[in-house]
């Protein structure tokens, strides 16, 4: 177990890099966390626990980190951006969790689908034998190369 002293954080000796993943980690995670809060919040929203108890405090959290990416950002296009695909690679798929989404991309023509619509879908039986409708190609698990803004050419087309 690693020591902290007074002023230090875990975050302090990470490369940019690293400090960027643990960024989009946390902006999923609140952003998740915010959204179930205020659903939650609806159900009884006169409670204490809402106002000045720690669900109050909880939601308002949340609420200012995401309202600060909200006065610059389109929402949904942050989360079409990025982390709607970058999710498959920021966490790890939990067996606790019924209903996970792992995106898959075409090795050949860069169609990218969630295993999902492959395990409901008429175009493959399972993942692994799931071929791309649109050239037949074989599926592979997406990667953080996929997620560049910049795609690196083919190799032999
Ligand atoms: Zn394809």
């Amino acid at each position: 177990m690693k020591e902290l002293r007074w002023g230090e954080t875990p975050w302090d000796k990470m490369s940019r890099k690293e400090l960027l993943r643990e960024v989009e980690m946390m902006w999923s995670a609140i952003d998740s966390a915010g959204a179930v809060l205020v659903n939650l919040q609806l159900t009884d929203k006169d409670h204490p626990y809402w106002n000045t108890g720690p669900g109050g405090t909880a939601l308002e959290k949340c609420n200012q980190v995401r309202d600060k990416i909200a006065a610059e950002y389109h929402k949904e296009d942050v989360y079409k951006a990025f982390f709607r695909y970058s999710d498959s690679l920021l966490f790890k798929a939990s067996t606790s969790i019924g209903h996970w989404y792992n995106w898959l991309v075409c090795s050949d023509c860069d169609w990218m689908c969630t295993t999902d619509i492959l395990k409901y879908a008429t175009i493959g039986g399972s993942e692994a034998e799931g071929t791309c409708p649109a050239c037949n190609g074989k599926f592979r698990a997406i990667t953080w190369e996929d997620m560049s803004p910049v795609k690196k050419e083919k190799k032999d087309g």
